[in-house]
């Protein structure tokens, strides 16, 4: 009875307290008018408002807006532009994450292989015995005399900390010896699968190269527990959500998480949900959990090969934050040869010495049709959406030849599945896709940053002047978006918007000019297409009565400015739910 009377007593004590906590979430932005603005809506008749009214979260009314109550906060934008906020459709969160504690080594920051390697060994002198060293950004196609290291030469270079690099494209990955030990991989473990290894040499020992995803997963779930220890976890998370805020997202969506666990979830939820949870701001007061802040929304696909993360039931999915969906790949990287084509890669010199790509290959699907026709039919009908990676056309085209064999056009027109990248799809599958429901997300900055190279060197002039259809995807009406697939570039919508229009590489040359769209399209792809392919273009993705209160305030009109400015336009203020992300605010 006694023990009883003890258990109430710590159970009152413990609601009271968090009762006491609770009022504790950050300041929500009043009833607001906005008013002298351009406020390009994007809704369905493309209407230009001066006027915006926001009241708790949501756009209460828009247009000219004669009357509003006399008490609330009014805005003069002095003729700003707004536009809804950008949703980022497909991006690496749990990765980006990790960037602000990476060695850059990237070909964006350094042009030569001994700038790479000095700079890299500088860079260990400050680090202590035994600590994680991960580096990103290998790059041999920016960086065109980088040797690419094997395991002797990071154990010379690291002798005393475990050391990762991380490829550019994300699909390759190198370790010394200490990395290998560390995770508990040697000469004689399993390689995960025959498209996914443990490099070996001809005498079968380790190179130190670890190639795809699924090879690595072993690396990125030690990295989780030692190097993202929770106090990282929680300084890098929020630093990167108000990095992608701060380049104009209101919505974020991980596209596959690296997590091997689901204790960041609890943290992503704790930080884009609407309202805090019960314990949440009695661990905030502790420091288990950040404070809450005004951050973009966050929507996830959980990776095939994770399904234990998945809610039992149905999709986890809230306005704010939720587990939409599940990930898969059918093929690789162009710059791996791991993109799945139907005709060979281009024989080069960088295609062959510098990328290892053999004469002849078209790259290999990472999953057998049956399999993946299995996959489909057993998720689709529990109720998930399914997005693919599928770069080459060949990949394109038989993941729509699986879909079409299935054969279940309304279960998919309500899923809407997703395809991911398309580099090269061809206009036939752009058709098909239109014909079944299934909606690209194109990655478009392969263009900008790599164009040249595939045009010269990996894949040749006629398929990079045909790469990325997104015109006859527009003329279908087919719902697209596009993505930069942070952390391989920056989640930059203007970038990718300009790309779009402009179809001009890095260097200055246009490939297939006749693929480009209209800044309209390209907004578009950036915001209410995108809310359609996550379900949400109720909710967000245009200025309309009734929707999110999610905009941006820019500093110039990209509808009037030129197509080579519109990379340039500055961000000022980003909004979610009608209350201001703080860029700068550090806790
Ligand atoms: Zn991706």
């Amino acid at each position: 009875m006694k023990k009883s009377w003890l258990i109430i007593i710590i159970l009152f004590t413990f609601i009271l307290i968090c009762s006491f906590f609770i009022q504790k979430d950050y300041e929500k932005t009043p009833e607001t008018i906005y008013i002298n603005g351009n406020i390009i809506t994007l809704d369905s008749e493309n209407s230009i408002a001066s006027r915006m009214h926001v009241k708790d979260g949501k756009i209460f009314s828009i247009g000219k807006i004669k009357e509003y109550p006399k008490e609330i906060k009014v805005i003069d934008l002095k003729g700003a532009t707004i536009l809804p906020g950008f949703i980022d459709s497909h991006s690496h969160v749990a990765l980006s994450s990790f960037l602000d504690a990476m060695i850059d080594l990237s070909g964006f920051t350094h042009k030569s292989n001994e700038e790479i390697w000095t700079y890299l060994a500088q860079q260990l002198k400050n680090k202590k015995e035994g600590e994680w060293i991960v580096c990103k950004g290998i790059d041999p196609i920016l960086v065109e005399d980088l040797k690419i290291p094997n395991i002797h030469f990071l154990d010379s270079i690291s002798p005393k900390n475990p050391i990762l690099l991380i490829s550019q494209s994300l699909h390759n990955y190198w370790g010394n010896t200490l990395a290998f030990k560390e995770v508990g991989i040697n000469k004689n473990t399993k390689n995960p699968s025959k498209n996914s290894y443990y490099e070996k040499d001809t005498l079968g020992e380790l190179t130190g190269a670890i190639i795809e995803q699924k090879a690595f997963l072993k690396f990125s779930d030690h990295l989780n527990k030692s190097f993202l220890n929770s106090k990282n976890l929680i300084k890098y998370t929020v630093s990167t959500f108000r990095k992608y805020a701060e380049n104009g997202n209101t919505t974020i969506v991980s596209a596959g998480i690296s997590i091997s666990d689901k204790k960041p979830l609890r943290l992503y939820e704790h930080l884009s949900s609407e309202k805090t949870g019960f314990t949440n701001p009695l661990l905030s007061s502790l420091s288990f959990l950040p404070k809450r802040q005004a951050l973009p929304r966050h929507l996830l696909y959980i990776r095939h090969d994770r399904l234990f993360m998945l809610p039992e039931t149905k999709p986890l999915n809230t306005d704010f934050y939720g587990i939409i969906g599940i990930k898969h790949w059918y093929d690789g990287s162009p710059y791996t040869g791991s993109m799945y084509l139907k005709e060979p890669y281009l024989n080069s010199d960088l295609s062959i010495s510098k990328l290892h790509i053999k004469e002849g290959h078209t790259g290999k699907p990472l999953i057998q049709k049956q399999e993946l026709t299995n996959f489909i039919n057993t998720y689709s009908k529990k109720g998930w959406q399914i997005a693919i990676h599928t770069q080459g056309d060949k990949a394109v085209e038989d993941v729509l030849n699986v879909y079409e064999k299935i054969n279940k056009k309304d279960l998919f027109t309500k899923l809407r599945p997703r395809l991911e990248h398309c580099l090269l799809s061809s206009t036939e599958s752009i058709e098909k896709m239109k014909k079944l429901n299934i909606t690209p997300s194109f990655h478009i900055n392969h263009l900008y940053y790599y164009g040249q190279k595939l045009n010269d060197d990996i894949i040749g002039s006629d398929r990079s002047n045909a790469m990325l259809p997104i015109r006859h995807a527009d003329s279908l009406n087919l719902k697209f978006s596009l993505h930069a697939d942070q952390p391989m570039f920056e989640s930059n919508p203007f970038r990718l918007i300009q790309t779009a229009i402009e179809r001009k590489t890095k260097e200055g040359d246009y490939l297939g000019k006749k693929h480009s769209i209209n800044i309209l399209s390209a907004l578009k792809a950036m915001t209410i297409n995108a809310a359609w392919q996550l379900h949400k273009e109720d909710k967000i993705g245009s200025l309309e009565k009734g929707k999110y209160a999610d905009f941006i305030i820019v500093d110039k009109n990209p509808l009037t400015i030129n197509t080579s400015d519109l990379s340039n336009i500055k961000i000022l203020n980003t909004f979610v739910n009608g209350n201001e992300v703080l860029f700068q605010r550090v806790d």
